[in-house]
């Protein structure tokens, strides 16, 4: 007779190899820091220069240079011969009202947080088909959901992940590989440190809870995602926002 695992191995990623993107970054890192601590061997990835403490591997790339997620992608393989996981929390901003908005502003954000998740899909897949699956997590916004003033070219990145995670869902989970999207509310880091402090006051009004997340709260729920715990759970949005966005 099969028995159930005891819960702590429900959330075990021992034996299993992880690359995070924006892994500098404050969700970035906080997610390492909870896969490493899940027993992954993660590999981690953000602009050169970056330095991120406890994981096991630190690769370089700016992941809009041309074929980069290709090199990065095979340098994963190289070292690991495995991709069990993925979690894309590389992500910018170039925030102004659209009739002001450049559209190099435009292209760079779409090209940044939506075209490098393609990139990383199309050369993931092969390597989680290898070991039989694997788990994708795209770091959207509930401002892909809802819209922002200030943000077409963000939110139209952020909804464009949702559409993109659906269709890779749909696509890839006949090879085991499980896609989803976590969309934060307004998480206290680097991107939104820069704001002007009403905006962070107005966030935390929205909030059912109160008060506005941390980096933690998003790694959280990007552990159960990528866990055993979330084995039947493709194609979906996780709303990580203390209520921010209730609609
Ligand atoms: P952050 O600015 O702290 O981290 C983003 C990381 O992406 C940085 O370390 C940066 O160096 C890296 N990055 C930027 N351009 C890159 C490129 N071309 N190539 C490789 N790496 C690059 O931001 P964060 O708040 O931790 O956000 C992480 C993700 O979560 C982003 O996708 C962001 O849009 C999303 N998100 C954040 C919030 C929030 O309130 N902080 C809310 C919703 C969604």
């Amino acid at each position: 007779m099969s028995r159930e695992p005891p819960l702590r191995e429900l959330f075990s990623l021992e034996g299993r190899a992880a690359l995070v993107t924006g892994a500098a970054g404050g969700i970035g890192s906080a997610v390492v820091a909870r896969l490493v601590e899940a027993g992954a061997h993660v590999v981690a990835s953000d602009l050169p220069g970056s330095e991120v403490p406890g994981a096991a591997e630190v690769l370089p790339c700016n992941l809009v240079e041309q074929d980069a997620v290709e090199w990065l992608l095979g340098e994963v393989g190289h070292h690991t011969g495995r991709l069990d996981v993925l979690v894309h929390a590389a992500g910018i901003t170039r925030d102004g009202v659209l009739w002001k908005m450049s559209p190099e502003d435009w292209r760079t954000v779409l090209a940044v947080n939506l075209d490098s998740a393609f990139e990383l899909l199309r050369h993931a897949a092969p390597l989680m088909r290898r070991t039989g699956g694997g788990s994708a997590v795209l770091l959207s916004s509930i401002n892909g959901e809802r819209g922002k003033f200030g943000q077409a070219n963000y939110a139209a990145s952020k909804a464009g992940l949702i559409g993109l995670a659906r269709t890779a869902a749909r696509e890839l989970g006949a090879f085991g590989i499980r896609v989803n999207c976590l969309a934060p509310g307004l998480i206290r880091t680097p991107m939104t440190a820069v704001l002007d402090p009403r905006f962070l006051e107005e966030g935390e009004r929205e909030t059912a809870l109160g008060r506005l997340g941390n980096p933690d709260d998003v790694a959280r729920a990007a552990l159960f995602l990528v866990s055993p715990l979330a084995r039947h759970v493709t194609g979906q949005v996780l709303r990580v926002d203390g209520g921010q966005l209730t609609a």
